[in-house]
């Protein structure tokens, strides 16, 4: 299993076959040499730097019904939010004060939010703060939406492909969402010249050794600048309420892959692997992560944009608490720096 490992740094590549037997072998020596590997080539390119990202939400109004997400519009017991223009340029001023450079604006798929209203937020936060990124994460929207966006100044995209697989699409999500249209977006968003960040959940109901091969195939071919993975987490008033969460081990795992298939990739140590485990974003890092995003909303509305249970807003991912992120990264060897954090350009 080793010598896939080596070849995968080397090659960047695997087979599909290759892959799954690597993904089906469990053995903690395989384990921890990939996440030697994977810190090395990190730091290779990035050093001991970890950027962070600060994570807008600006809405918890869904029109869509997938069947993990604790926001889905059939679940009647949440309280809806919306955040205004202000309210959004507020937040941006608060995270700029903190050290924040980048600003990533995320929520579920929600039309009250046109492209005017959009194009209009993402004008005042590059005029307002022009030494800051714009991240947009709002789901499928049309190519033309896409490419006003960008017009406007947004320079990344996040949009998880969430599996590559149709059968396992199928189990995860409503008629009326497709695989087909998911990875066109993400082809569009590349093409119109948006960092562009993939991604899925290690452990969502159904998922097999096979289905996460197909999706580091996925990533393989894309080739997304920023890519997002994190563990599946129930949520109790979704469909799968009584799934069991994903693997800690196994997470770690593939992000250690991902670093070594797309040494560049900007790889957030995510919200859900701290929730998975106490120390999930110490143990991403360390895994090969070099991104964090601690949450910059609003602290009213922070307990209503629940994905899953126990989603945790306060203390180590909150904003407000830098100070203790930095101390925390600090204490593994790392730096928290206060950039844009852009992808590393080839020489
Ligand atoms: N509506 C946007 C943003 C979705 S929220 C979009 O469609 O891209 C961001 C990510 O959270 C999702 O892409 C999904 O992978 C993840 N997520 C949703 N529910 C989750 C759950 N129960 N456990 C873990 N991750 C979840």
């Amino acid at each position: 299993m080793k010598d896939y490992i080596q070849k995968l740094q080397e090659e960047h590549c695997l087979t599909k076959e290759e892959f799954t037997a690597l993904l089906s072998c469990q053995d903690k020596s395989v384990y921890d040499y990939a996440r030697e590997q994977a810190a090395k080539i990190r730091q290779q390119i990035f050093g001991r730097d970890i950027y962070i990202r600060g994570l807008i939400e600006i809405s918890n109004h869904c029109k869509n019904d997938c069947y993990y997400c604790g926001i889905r519009r059939s679940n009647r017991r949440v309280s809806r939010y919306r955040l205004t223009h202000s309210q959004i340029l507020d937040c941006c001023q608060e995270g700029h004060e903190l050290g924040f450079r980048t600003f990533v604006l995320q929520g579920g798929e929600d039309p009250w939010y046109t492209d005017q209203i959009l194009t209009d937020v993402v004008r005042d936060i590059k005029k307002n703060f022009p030494d800051c990124a714009v991240t947009l994460s709002l789901g499928e929207r049309s190519r033309e939406s896409y490419e006003k966006l960008y017009a406007a100044g947004a320079d990344r995209y996040l949009l998880r492909h969430e599996t590559a697989s149709e059968e396992h699409y199928r189990k995860l999500h409503p008629d009326g969402l497709s695989l087909q249209n998911r990875k066109e977006c993400l082809w569009n968003l590349k093409k119109i010249g948006f960092q562009t960040g993939a991604g899925f959940m290690v452990g969502s109901p159904g998922q097999t050794v096979e289905h996460l091969a197909k999706d580091l195939l996925f990533l393989r071919e894309l080739s997304p600048q920023m890519v997002g993975v994190g563990p599946f987490l129930r949520h109790q008033d979704t469909p799968f309420a009584d799934q069991p969460n994903g693997s800690l081990q196994l997470t770690l795992f593939l992000l250690s892959l991902i670093r070594l298939m797309l040494p560049k990739t900007l790889l957030p140590a995510t919200t859900a692997l701290s929730a998975l485990h106490p120390d999930g974003r110490k143990l991403g890092i360390l895994a090969g992560c070099n991104v964090v995003m601690p949450n910059l909303s609003p602290t009213a509305v922070r307990e209503k944009y629940l994905l899953y249970d126990h989603k945790p807003a306060t203390g180590l991912e909150a904003a407000e608490s830098i100070e203790l992120l930095k101390k925390q990264m600090k204490e593994i060897g790392y730096q928290v720096v206060c950039q844009r954090g852009d992808y590393p350009q080839s020489e």
